[in-house]
C-alpha cells in the first residue's frame, strides 16, 4: 500500500485525505495545532466547485451549514447605510463558515485516515524509494510520498525548497469570532477609514459574530505563535479608529481563535520536487479573493486522481500542476489588488471604491459578476478518474 504523509489539517490536507483514502492508499495527516482550527471567514463555493462538492458526497450536508447570509450594508461612523451588497456578489452559490467546512472534512476522514495533532515535520530526507522524515515528536518514518498542504508559511515548501517564493502585497488580515454584540440577522456591516477595512458578521448562530479585518502595513515582524502580540498589532492599528470599533477592540482581547496573516502570494515555479509536492496555499495562495479554497479542493481532487489513475508520482504531480496552474495564476493575478479594494488609502478613494460598490450592486451588474465569479471557480472540466472503491 502506498504510504502518503500530508503537513497541514486545513482545507486542502483533509481533502487530499478524503480522495486519497478513499482510493486505498495508507494516508497520515500531521498538522501542527492541538486539535482542528475552526476559526476563518465564510467561504464560497460556485461552478465546478459545487459539482466537487457533489462527487465528494457531502453538498447536502454543507448545504445544511449555509450561512443563508444576506445583503451587507456599508456604513458610515455614525452606523447609518451608505450602500448596500447584495449577498450573490460574496456569498455565490454556497457559502459555509471556514470551521463548519474544515468540521465536515475531518468527520469523512478520520476513520480512514492517521491523523496526528500537535507535532509537525522537522526534515526531509528523499532518498531513491521513500522519504525519510523526522518529526518534532514522533519517531521518524519511511513515507512513499509527502505532501504540503500547510498553508501560506508551508513547513513542507520551505524544507523542501527553502525561503523566498513569498510575495507581500502591504496588507495584513484578522478574523476572530465575538458575541453578536450588535444584533446582526444573516447580514454584515462593513466600514472603512483610509487604510483600514472592518466586516462584522453574523449568520448561523445568532449568539456569535464574525470580524474580519483588512489594514495596510509595510511588513511587520512578529513571532506567527504569539497571539497576544498578535492582539496589539491590530490594536495599534486600529487605536484611533471610529464606529464600534473599540467595542470590537475589547472583544479582541478576549478572543481566543483569531487568525492573523499578511496578505501575500505563494509564486513557486514549480510544485513539486522529486517524491514531495505541494497543494493549495502552501503552493499557489493567492490572497482573498482567489477562491483559495475552491482550489484547495479542486486540487486535491486532481492531485489524487493523477495518483490513482497513472500509479506514477512524477507523471501524476505533473499533471496535477498542468491542470491547476492556470487557473490559479489567473486568480491570483485577479486578487492582487484585493487589499487595495478593500482598505483604500484615503477618503476620496474611500468614496470613489463605495461608488463602484453601488454600481456593482445595480441588478445588471451582479448578473455579471456572478458569471464571473463563476467562471473563476472552474478549472476547465472537472476530469474524470478513478470511481470510489469504498465510501
Ligand atoms: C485558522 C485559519 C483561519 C483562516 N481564516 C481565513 C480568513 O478569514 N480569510 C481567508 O482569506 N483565509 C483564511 N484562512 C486561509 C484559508 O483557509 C486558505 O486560504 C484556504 O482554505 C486554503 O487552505 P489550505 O488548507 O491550503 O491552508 P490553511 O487553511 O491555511 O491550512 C493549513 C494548515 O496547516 C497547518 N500548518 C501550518 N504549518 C504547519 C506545519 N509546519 N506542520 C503541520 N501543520 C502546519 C495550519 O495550522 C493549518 O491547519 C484561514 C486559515 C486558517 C488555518
Amino acid at each position: 500500500m502506498t504510504t502518503v504523509l500530508i503537513s497541514g489539517a486545513g482545507i486542502a490536507g483533509p481533502s487530499l485525505a478524503f480522495w486519497l483514502s478513499r482510493y486505498g492508499y495508507d494516508v497520515t495527516v500531521v498538522e501542527q495545532a492541538r486539535g482542528l482550527r475552526a476559526s476563518g471567514a465564510a467561504v464560497d463555493f460556485r461552478g465546478d466547485q459545487m459539482a466537487l462538492l457533489e462527487r465528494m458526497g457531502i453538498l447536502a450536508e454543507m448545504r445544511s451549514y449555509d450561512t443563508a447570509m444576506g445583503d451587507q450594508l456599508i456604513v458610515d461612523a455614525a452606523g447609518r447605510q451608505v450602500s448596500r451588497l447584495p449577498s450573490v456578489i460574496f456569498s455565490g452559490e454556497l457559502e459555509i463558515e471556514r470551521g463548519d467546512l474544515s468540521g465536515v472534512l475531518y468527520r469523512h476522514t478520520k476513520d480512514g485516515v492517521d491523523y496526528v495533532f500537535g507535532d509537525r515535520i522537522t526534515a526531509l530526507d528523499e532518498q531513491a524509494d521513500s522519504v525519510y522524515v523526522t518529526f518534532e515528536h514522533r519517531r521518524a518514518r519511511r513515507f512513499d510520498l509527502v505532501v504540503g498542504a500547510d498553508g501560506q508559511h508551508s513547513g513542507v515548501r520551505r524544507l523542501a525548497f527553502g525561503d523566498g517564493f513569498q510575495v507581500d502585497l502591504g496588507y495584513y488580515t484578522a478574523g476572530f469570532s465575538m458575541p453578536n454584540v450588535l444584533g446582526l440577522d444573516h447580514s454584515a456591516r462593513i466600514y472603512n477609514e483610509p487604510g483600514r477595512y472592518v466586516n462584522v458578521s453574523s449568520a448561523r448562530n445568532p449568539r456569535r459574530a464574525a470580524v474580519s479585518l483588512v489594514f495596510a502595513s509595510p511588513e511587520l515582524a512578529y513571532d506567527r505563535r504569539d497571539l497576544a502580540e498578535q492582539k496589539r498589532i491590530i490594536a495599534e492599528h486600529y487605536g484611533a479608529t471610529g464606529w464600534v470599533v473599540p467595542q470590537l477592540l475589547r472583544e479582541l482581547e478576549k478572543a481566543d481563535d483569531l487568525y492573523f496573516a499578511s496578505l501575500s502570494q505563494i509564486q513557486m515555479p514549480r510544485w513539486s520536487t522529486g517524491r514531495i509536492a505541494l497543494l493549495g496555499d502552501a503552493a499557489w495562495c493567492g490572497g482573498p479573493g482567489a477562491s483559495g479554497t475552491g482550489y484547495a479542493m479542486l486540487g486535491a481532487y486532481t492531485l489524487a486522481g493523477e495518483l490513482v489513475s497513472t500509479g506514477d508520482h512524477a507523471v501524476a504531480f505533473a499533471r496535477y500542476e498542468e491542470a491547476m496552474r492556470p487557473a490559479t495564476t489567473k486568480s491570483a493575478k485577479f486578487a492582487t489588488g484585493a487589499g487595495k479594494f478593500l482598505a483604500p488609502a484615503t477618503e476620496a478613494k474611500i468614496r470613489r471604491r463605495n461608488r463602484t460598490y453601488r454600481f456593482l450592486s445595480s441588478r445588471p451588474m451582479t448578473g455579471l459578476i456572478n458569471k464571473l465569479a463563476k467562471g473563476h471557480a472552474n478549472t476547465g472540466d472537472l476530469a474524470d478518474y478513478q470511481p470510489l472503491t469504498t465510501v
